[in-house]
């Protein structure tokens, strides 16, 4: 059983929020898996442009400075997305990383944008997995000595939930590997659902969506999705309110988290007893940070959760989160308030455990987990 550790967000004068966070990263001993002049990839999301709700580059501030502390030599790194947007190219990502805040002067540590200019640049790893026996993961994953993946816990539309495993998975796969990850993900429209509104086709950042007759007469239009074009993003069923967009019969979202979860694999496949992963459980928004928007946190704030094993981290902040009572001021308000699957409440019934199932039976890691409480154990 693997050991989560645990600290609140709750803060007063006594201890404020990022002394306490400090307090966590003693506990935990980041020392463990950094070495004199190791390079450190600190793997994170820098949002995208006109999210507020991604991590705070202060938090990112005291890992930076612990891993110096320890004789790292850190850096900040993601890949570039699979889609069009803030982050598609590393000239861009750059750009928004720094107006997102994440400059040296707040930071400490430079960005490094993983796999090349368009993200074209990968090794190829092994992995023992169902779907894939090599997965092709950025260079700056597999050529860092060690690895700490810093992640904003948050709900996902294809995955339900975006902890450790999608940060190091997704994050890390090169843009190839994206898309073999993405190829389950199918989005149709229901066309008896549909309102015309077009909110999906001025989202889509792949432009795979025309407005057509709906054929009920020649005024009203509805959506339809080119699958050719389409590259699987996600990001026009949490642009839809109607709910006419949803992932097909074709596709199946566990399918697309065991892929995930593979090339998380892959990814820490050198990287043994080199890891680390602190979920930041803090403004749980339903959806993913790479949305151009923040709606309101399902769940209050919660805290910090840390562990060497990236099932069990992701497998704590999960309890967590469903244990938490829901916002009603949220997309949780209503039956999902209750909920004790609440991404499952928010994205109809997406088994968002599949990735953790699938992270334990390739070994990535364990499901259970022993918390410890920082809370229960106050400096004097
Ligand atoms: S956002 Fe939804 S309701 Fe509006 S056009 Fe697209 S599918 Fe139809
Ligand atoms: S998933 Fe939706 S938003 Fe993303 S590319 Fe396909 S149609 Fe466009």
């Amino acid at each position: 059983m693997s050991k989560v550790y645990f600290i609140s967000s709750r803060a007063d004068s006594r201890e404020r929020n990022l002394t306490k966070y400090h307090r966590l990263l003693k506990t935990f001993d980041l020392g463990r898996v950094i070495r004199e002049n190791d390079l450190v990839a600190i793997k994170l999301s820098f949002g995208e442009q006109g999210n507020l709700t991604y991590l705070r580059p202060q938090y990112v501030r005291v890992v930076v400075d612990e891993v110096k502390r320890l004789g790292g030599r850190p850096f900040l790194t993601d890949a570039n997305t699979l889609y069009a947007g803030g982050r598609q190219n590393s000239r861009d990502h750059v750009i928004t990383a720094l107006e997102n805040g994440f400059g040296y002067e707040v930071t400490g540590a430079p960005i490094v944008i993983a796999g090349g200019l368009l993200g074209f640049d990968y090794r190829t790893m092994p992995v023992s997995g169902e779907h894939f026996m090599e997965a092709k993961i950025v260079p700056e994953a597999t050529d860092a000595d060690a690895i700490i993946s810093l992640a904003h816990f948050k709900g996902h539309m294809i995955c339900g939930f975006g902890g450790a495993l999608k940060n190091l998975g997704m994050g890390f796969g090169a843009r190839a590997g994206k898309q073999m990850m993405h190829s389950d993900v199918h989005p149709e429209v229901t066309a008896a659902t549909c309102d015309g509104c077009a909110r999906c086709y001025k989202w889509c950042p792949e432009k795979a969506i025309s407005m057509v007759s709906s054929g009920e007469g020649r005024k009203r239009k509805i959506a339809r999705i080119e699958d050719e074009a389409c590259v699987g993003c996600g990001e026009c069923v949490a642009t839809c309110f109607t709910g006419a967009i949803g992932i097909s019969w074709k596709s199946d979202p566990a399918i697309v988290q065991q892929k995930m979860v593979e090339f998380a694999a892959a990814a820490l496949t050198e990287k043994q007893g080199r890891f680390a992963a602190l979920n930041f459980i803090l403004d749980v928004t339903p959806d993913c940070d790479c949305l151009g928007w923040s709606d309101n946190p399902i769940v209050p704030n919660i805290g910090v959760a840390a562990s060497f094993d990236p099932v069990s981290v992701d497998a704590a902040s999960l309890d967590l989160v469903n244990q938490a009572q829901g916002n009603a001021m949220s997309a949780l308000a209503g039956e999902g308030l209750a909920s004790n699957d609440k991404f499952g409440a928010v994205h109809h019934g997406i088994d968002a455990t599949a990735q953790l199932a699938h992270g334990e039976k390739i070994g990535l890691g364990q499901r259970s987990y022993e918390l410890v409480d920082l809370d229960k154990n106050e400096p004097q």
